[in-house]
This record gives structure tokens, C-alpha cells and sequence, in this order.
């Protein structure tokens, strides 16, 4: 069986075999791009590897030999050369990068006496113990597991005795005092020699890399990612080019467009004189790819062309690791490249445009979660002036973000729990920031440039980020940064912008982002691909107005409740409630009937010509009452009757389990001039808004908690005696529906009968959940989360919609439904109506719109599309 693969060999379609950093350097190779040659060992190599007991077997040691030679060759150097050696580079590399995973080892194969053949084949002597010096740090660190400070705080004291600042400030004489001391640390931690025999390096680099697989860091990683445990990483072994030669050397990294707005223009940083991620750790501040052209123009023009060709092969936005050996170039990395939501649009629809890819697939490239980031506010133009700058970094991930300072990940997550708005600040960020960045409302470090971690991380969140802002001092440990003679400590207001970099003292005002250009292109798209509509759920004009702007096509739950809350009707509604005839009843319900008619005109009026289902009142009365003595004692005198009495008549309402109690339809079997106003309300203000010229609205009454035909002819009756009067009072008619709710289970296995009177159905999930299961939910997040821990659910039920089960009764409900009344309108209303997955379910299932919230509506008419594709 073959094992090894040189890169000629391969292709990017072999990434599992390879990995993708191994199949794309194969890639590279065969479109003719400068890339120093190497081999992949598979992951094939790394599960035997485990599975024999973390050995290198005898047949893998000859392939791996017949492959270096191949290089050797290749090169006219020889690996374990005094004189002039060849070295290579050991990395890593699973089919998805995880942390835990082993880091690169640069420079392999040197030892003592190669050190110096490499200082004179080179005529450099800085250079060879430069290199020596990495090496040393790196197979320590990354393949043997010492510590990086302890190499760390020697290079630190290092500069500070010769009082430089920079690595390259150093001498030969210098590095070749590092190296001594770095192998005296190795001996310490070791209690052995620093390996001097380049094939037992580079053994344990191969060991190194398979055992990082099994890494606990890494296989928690896998867990929660639910990656498979035998998929194994691959072994990239890669004859080096080195970076660190001179002022004609230098390595960088690029992205081929705008990794933060799609803008398609080069975009990269790099550093001359420098090996490896030099770049990304923000040791010394790299310089932006434009001034390259600058230093080296043959150079840039090559690269431009080179990363041209590779776009366009790749047919997506390539992020490219680059180094530069005296004047010559080399292509070491490339993958699709990490953006915003903003450049993932733009960059979708500008490609659609250049003729490299299809709508279709456009469409398919953006993740619908992430246009929410797409969707949230800036910063307030007017309290932007009254706000100061006090410092100004790289705009590393736009966005805006107020909140409280904290130095440290942990400090973040737990005020977080307190339910503060925090902002992480570091000096730099590191993998083990993750939680604090999740966390935090946004991120400002002091150090690294667009691409260091704090950067790449905060921009796959689409958190808003300011890096490497240098004109403040982070101190960490005393929890104070200083700037422009400012102390900002820990639990002051701050506040980043982080498409401009700046960094202001103090909350500011937000307000909400405006879709135009391609995102509304790409949203049309959509539109012209999905089948599915999409509605939302909208109490208020506001909000109805707001999903309108998102493209919202009509509302589908507009609950009633939320209007009864309002603290001046509050009084009404609990005489309404309190009320012991059917007369005062009356008189309350009288004092609310122009208040929601008004109500349901502003909601009709912001939808245009769209229509709107309202849902008559759903929740246990009681909910609307007073608890509190005092409270209770207020209402008592308002309304002139007895604390007492009062007090009495609420304990009354009150139930054990309000959810399965006297709520919904239920109530308008009590009452049934609750839900005759409320329908009066509805009519009527859809009779003024006709009248305006609104011809497209039309109001879809909907009844909630049916679980019976019975109740629902019970309640409709009623409901159709008012709308009649409504017509002949108004000697006018319009169009209207009567609807229901389906969320009691034995509303989806009777839906043939309930269909004879309903004319849409519209599915509460939410509702359908909580009984379909039995789970309160109120209750159950407790052990839900446990559910989830230990994998009976893979997510919980309310937030994804379980297909097997709740799925299965809206299955019943909709073939039974149809079958009784062909033309049945069929909707969702639940949370699930903007979760993707769901509103997958829900296209294969037939629906005609899904309903959301009005910040999911994009994500739900993106989903719905990609559901029809
Ligand atoms: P990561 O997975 O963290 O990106 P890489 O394997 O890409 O790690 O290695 C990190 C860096 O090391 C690269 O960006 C490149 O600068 C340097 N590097 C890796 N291989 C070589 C090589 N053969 N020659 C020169 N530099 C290399
Ligand atoms: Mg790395
Ligand atoms: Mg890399």
C-alpha cells in the first residue's frame, strides 16, 4: 500500500488522503507555481500509525527515504550534508485545522557541523545560526514538548543586553551564543544531547506530528466539532526556502481580495528578513504587500500573476503564504480564505460577475448564519462627534462594539454571565483567548497586524476587532491600559469601531445598518431561486417596518398579547380580567377595542400591501394581573373594589400549570367577547386601511391552541357573528381568512377534520415541541444542556426542529390538511422558522412561507434558497 505521495503526485481533490494543506501544495505544484518540492505522508500512514502502537514501521521508513532522495535529486543537495545541506520543513496537516495539532518545525536537518557548511556554502553566517537558532526553539517546543518561554526569555535577555529590540539586530556571534544556550536547555529539559543526526529529527518530527493527533487537546476539539476520529492528519516534509537570507528575503502571507470587505485587490503583509510566521506573531510589524513593489518589482509583478492564475483556478478568494529566497519567489501554502460576512457577499457576487461561478453557487458559499453579522449596528453618526478618539489601530474586523474593559478571557466570561457588555483587550491573543472572544462584544489588542490571531479570529466571528493598536500600553497584569495620557482600568466603558480602528472612551449610540449594492443583488438572487416565502413575526410597526427593510413578504405571527402589556392599557386589560359580569366586562373590553384597532392599523399600514395574520390572545389571563400586595392594592382602589376580594379573584385565575391551562382557544370559549373585540379590531382596521388603497392586505385571523373541531367551530362562529356585523355596520366587506394554529399533537393526526374549517394552518413549533415531548419550555433548558453533553440530542429540540418526531406529526398534519382542503395555506411561526436546518425541513415538507423574527428574515429567504437548490 502506498503511503507516501510526492506532491506532483497529488491534487487538490485528495485532501482527505493528503490533508489540505498536502493536497493543495500538490495543487500548486501541477499549475506550474514555484513550490519547493516535498512529499505528504498520508493520513492512511497516521492511523496505522496509532493502530501500531506509535511506530514507524519498516515498509513507511523505506518510502519516506525513496521520496527525500527523490528531492535530494531534484535539488543537487543532500539531506545530511556537512558541507551543503539540504533542509526541510515538517508540517502538519489534517483535512480541518484544529488546535492541539502539531505546529511546523523549520530548518530540519541541521546540526552542528551542517550549521557551519551552511554558513559557507552561503558566504552567511548570521543566517546559518539564525536558522540553527529557530530550529532549535521549534523541534523543542513542537516536537518534544519544552516550553517555548524557556527559549523565550533567553532571546529577550539576549536583546536587552545588546540593547536591541529586534531578532535581526542580532549578529552571528549573537545567535551562535543562542544556539549553545538553547542546546544547554534542551540537554536540562531532556536530559539528553540535542539530536545531532538529521534522520533521527526528522523521525521525530513524523512521530511528533501523528501523536499530536491524539492530542486531548485535539480530540476534545474533534468532539465538539463532531469531526471523526479516523480521519488522522497527513505529514507535509518540504525542502526549505529561507526568508531570513537578507534584505533581498522576506516571507508574507496574502489574501488575493479584501478579507474584511471583498474589495479585489491585493491585500497581505510581509517582512524582509524573516522565517516562517514572523509575520503572524507580531514580533516585528509587518509591512503592507503594496510596498513590495516598491522593493522588488519583478518580485510583485510575478506574485500578482502567480496569485492571479490561482484565483482563478480556484475559482474563490485564496489565502497565500509566500516566501521570498534572494529575490526569488515561493508559494508555501494557499486555501480558501476566512472573510467577513460583508467580502464573503461581496466576494460571491463579484465572481458571479467576472463569469468564474455561477448564482447558484454563490448562493451555496454564504453560510445564512452569517448574514446576521451583516445586520447588526454601527456606531451613531451625531454621538460619534461628542465621543474622543484616544487611539487608533488596525481596523481588523468591522463592526461596532460598546462595553466594559477586562484583560483577561476568564474575567470576560464571567461578566458576561453577569450580563455585562464586555471588551476583551490584550496585549496580543492567543488560542486560549477563544472563550473571552466568544464572549466579548469585541476585541482590542495592542500588538499584530491584519493577520494575527486576534484578527483572523474576531473576523470568522464577525466580531468587531481593533488590532494592533500601538499607541496604547496594555499592562495585563494591573489591569490598566494606558493611552494618550489617559488610565483606562479595568470596568471602564470603551468602545471600538472596527471598519475604522479606532478605539473612543465611553458608551455610544448605535444605530442599525443599511442593506445596499450587492447585498440587496444577492438577496434577489435569492428571491428569484426560493419557493418557500418568508414572513416574520412582528407585534409592533416598528418591527414590521424593520422586516419589510429585510424583505419580509407579510407578517405571520403578529401576537396580541405583547399590545396588552403596554403600561397604560394594563388598567383596562385587568378590569377586563377581574371583571365578574359579562357587563364590565363589556365596558373594559370596550375602553380596548379603539387601542388595538389602532394598533392593527399602524401594523397593516407598515406592511403595505402585505398581509398579516394576527393571533388572538394566547396567554393564561393571569399573566396579565398584579402579584404583589401593593400592586394589587393600587388596582384595587383604581377600580373601587375590595383588596380583599381583589386578591381573592386572582388566586382564583391562577394555575398550576398555566401552559396547559386555561390559555388560547380555551379562553374564548370562556370569553368569547374577548376574541369578538379583538376580531372587530382587526376588521375594522382593515376596512380603513382598504379604503386608503392598500389592496393587497388582508387579514388572516388566526386561532390559537386548537386541538379539537369542536373548539375551533365553537370559536369561529362567534368570531364570523362579528366579522357580519362589522360588514353590515360598515355597509362594506373585505377579504379575510380564518386560520389556526397547529401545536397540540392531536391537532397534527386530526388535521383532515380541522382543515374543513380552517383555512390556513400555521405551525407553533415552539408549542408542538413543548407537548410533542413532554419537555416544559420553560424548564427543560436545565437538562437539556445534559441531553446535549452526553449526545442523546445533538441539539436541542427547541432550537432545531427534531424531523423524527415533531417532524413526523407536521407531516401527518400537512398530508391530512391538504387532502381535506386542497388549497390549505400552510406556515410555521415557531422559533425554527429562521434556523436553517429547520426551514430546510420545512421546503421539503411543502410549506408556503416560514415566519421569523425580522433579523432572521435574510437568513430565512437565504436558507429557503439554498433549500430549493
Ligand atoms: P500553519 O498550518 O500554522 O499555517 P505552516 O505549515 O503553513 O503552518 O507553516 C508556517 C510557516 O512556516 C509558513 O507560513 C512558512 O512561512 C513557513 N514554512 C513552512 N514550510 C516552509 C518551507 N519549506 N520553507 C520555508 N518556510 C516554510
Ligand atoms: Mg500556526
Ligand atoms: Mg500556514
Amino acid at each position: 500500500e502506498k503511503y507516501v505521495y510526492s506532491f506532483h503526485e497529488g491534487s487538490k481533490e485528495m485532501k482527505s488522503l493528503l490533508g489540505g494543506k498536502g493536497a493543495n501544495l500538490a495543487e500548486m505544484t501541477n499549475i506550474g507555481l514555484n513550490v519547493p518540492p516535498g512529499f505528504t505522508i498520508s493520513t492512511k500512514a497516521c492511523i496505522r500509525f496509532n493502530d501500531e502502537k506509535g511506530k514507524l514501521w519498516e515498509e513507511l521508513i523505506n518510502e519516506i527515504n525513496i521520496h527525500l532522495k527523490e528531492v535530494e535529486v531534484k535539488l543537487g543537495k543532500t539531506f545530511s550534508d556537512k558541507q551543503n545541506p539540504l533542509l526541510f520543513s515538517v508540517r502538519s496537516g489534517s483535512v480541518f485545522s484544529m488546535p492541539g495539532m502539531m505546529d511546523t518545525v523549520l530548518n530540519l536537518g541541521l546540526n552542528d557541523d551542517s550549521v557551519i557548511g551552511l554558513a559557507n556554502s552561503t558566504g552567511n553566517e548570521r543566517f546559518a545560526y539564525d536558522s540553527y537558532r529557530r530550529f532549535i526553539q521549534m523541534f523543542s517546543d513542537v516536537a518534544m514538548g519544552i516550553p517555548k518561554v524557556r527559549f523565550e526569555s533567553i532571546l529577550e535577555e539576549m536583546k536587552e543586553k545588546k540593547g536591541v529590540t529586534e531578532d535581526t539586530q542580532l549578529d552571528a556571534s549573537d545567535l551562535k551564543t543562542l544556539v549553545e544556550e538553547y542546546k544547554k536547555v534542551y540537554l536540562e529539559e531532556k536530559r539528553e544531547e540535542f539530536p545531532q543526526n538529521p534522520i533521527t529529527q526528522l523521525n521525530l518530527a513524523i512521530k511528533a506530528v501523528f501523536e499530536s493527533w491524539e492530542n486531548p487537546r485535539a480530540v476534545i476539539y474533534r468532539k465538539i466539532h463532531s469531526i471523526p476520529h479516523d480521519l488522522g492528519t497527513a505529514v507535509n516534509v518540504q525542502s526549505m526556502v529561507f526568508g531570513n537570507m537578507g534584505e533581498t528575503s522576506g516571507t508574507g502571507v496574502a489574501f488575493t481580495r479584501s478579507p474584511s470587505d471583498g474589495e479585489n485587490k491585493l491585500f497581505g503583509e510581509f517582512l524582509l528578513n524573516a522565517q516562517g510566521e514572523d509575520v503572524v506573531a507580531g514580533i516585528r510589524t509587518p509591512r503592507e504587500i503594496s510596498e513590495l513593489k516598491g522593493i522588488m518589482p519583478d518580485v510583485y509583478k510575478e506574485f500578482e500573476d502567480a496569485v492571479d492564475k490561482l484565483e482563478k483556478h480556484y475559482k474563490d478568494m485564496q489565502d497565500i503564504e509566500f516566501t521570498i529566497e534572494n529575490g526569488k519567489l515561493y508559494f508555501l501554502q494557499t486555501r480558501t480564505g476566512k472573510r467577513t460576512a460583508k467580502a464573503a457577499i461581496n466576494i460571491a457576487v463579484d465572481l458571479v460577475e467576472e463569469g468564474l461561478i455561477k448564482k447558484e453557487e454563490a448562493i451555496l458559499r454564504i453560510e445564512p448564519e452569517q448574514l446576521d453579522h451583516l445586520l447588526h449596528p454601527t456606531f451613531k453618526a451625531e454621538a460619534l462627534k461628542n465621543s474622543e478618539v484616544i487611539a487608533k489601530g488596525l481596523p481588523a474586523s468591522p463592526g461596532a462594539a460598546s462595553g466594559k474593559v477586562y484583560f483577561h478571557a476568564a474575567d470576560v466570561v464571567k461578566a458576561k454571565a453577569r450580563g455585562e457588555a464586555c471588551i476583551l483587550v490584550r496585549q496580543e491573543t492567543s488560542p486560549e483567548d477563544i472563550e473571552g472572544m466568544v464572549a466579548a462584544e469585541g476585541i482590542l489588542t495592542a500588538r499584530g497586524g491584519m493577520t494575527s490571531h486576534a484578527a483572523v479570529v474576531a473576523r470568522g466571528m464577525g466580531k468587531c476587532c481593533v488590532a494592533g493598536c500601538s499607541e496604547i500600553r496594555v499592562d495585563e497584569e494591573n489591569k490598566v491600559i494606558k493611552a494618550k495620557g489617559m488610565v483606562i482600568v479595568e470596568g471602564d466603558f470603551i468602545s471600538l469601531d472596527g471598519s475604522a480602528g479606532n478605539v473612543y472612551l465611553g458608551k455610544i449610540e448605535k444605530v442599525n445598518p443599511e442593506m445596499s449594492g450587492n447585498f440587496e443583488n444577492f438577496m434577489a438572487w435569492t428571491d428569484s431561486i426560493r419557493t418557500l416565502k418568508v414572513r416574520t413575526n412582528a407585534d409592533t410597526p416598528k418591527d414590521a417596518a424593520q422586516a419589510v427593510a429585510f424583505g419580509a413578504e407579510g407578517i405571520g405571527l403578529c401576537r396580541t398579547e405583547h399590545m396588552f402589556f403596554d403600561e397604560h392599557r394594563i388598567p383596562a386589560v385587568r378590569r377586563m380580567i377581574v371583571s365578574n359580569t359579562l357587563e364590565e366586562r363589556k365596558k373594559a373590553l370596550d375602553e380596548l377595542l379603539p387601542i388595538q384597532r389602532q394598533d392593527f392599523y399602524e401594523i397593516y399600514k407598515a406592511m403595505g400591501d402585505r398581509p398579516v395574520t394576527v393571533r388572538l390572545l394566547d396567554p393564561p389571563l393571569h399573566e396579565f394581573l398584579p402579584s404583589k400586595d401593593e400592586d394589587i392594592k393600587s388596582l384595587a382602589s383604581s377600580m373601587d373594589i375590595d383588596f380583599e376580594d381583589l386578591k381573592d379573584r386572582i388566586e382564583d385565575l391562577a394555575e398550576f400549570n398555566p401552559m396547559l391551562g386555561h390559555r388560547g382557544c380555551r379562553l374564548a370559549v370562556t370569553y368569547p367577547e374577548i376574541y369578538r373585540m379583538q376580531t372587530r379590531a382587526i376588521i375594522e382596521a382593515a376596512i380603513d386601511i382598504k379604503n386608503e388603497g392598500f389592496e393587497g392586505m388582508y387579514p388572516e385571523i388566526m386561532i390559537p391552541l386548537i386541538g379539537d373541531i369542536k373548539e375551533l367551530k365553537y370559536v369561529k362562529n362567534e368570531i364570523e357573528e362579528e366579522i357580519k356585523m362589522v360588514f353590515e355596520e360598515r355597509g362594506q366587506d373585505i377579504r379575510y381568512m380564518i386560520g389556526t394554529m397547529i401545536e397540540v399533537p392531536r391537532a397534527c393526526v386530526t388535521s383532515d377534520k380541522i382543515a374543513e374549517e380552517a383555512e390556513f394552518f400555521s405551525f407553533g413549533t415552539n408549542d408542538l415541541t413543548q407537548m410533542g415531548f413532554g419537555f416544559s419550555r420553560d424548564d427543560s433548558g436545565r437538562f437539556l444542556a445534559e441531553y446535549e453533553d452526553k449526545g442523546i440530542f445533538e441539539k436541542s429540540p427547541f432550537e432545531v426542529i427534531d424531523r423524527d418526531g415533531i417532524g413526523k406529526l407536521m407531516e401527518i398534519s400537512v398530508d391530512l390538511g391538504r387532502k381535506a382542503r386542497k388549497d390549505l395555506k400552510l406556515g410555521i411561526c415557531g422559533e425554527h422558522g429562521g434556523e436553517p436546518s429547520s426551514i430546510e425541513f420545512c421546503h421539503h415538507l411543502g410549506l408556503d412561507y416560514v415566519s421569523c423574527s425580522p433579523y432572521r428574515v435574510p437568513i430565512a429567504r437565504l436558507s429557503a434558497a439554498q433549500a430549493a437548490l
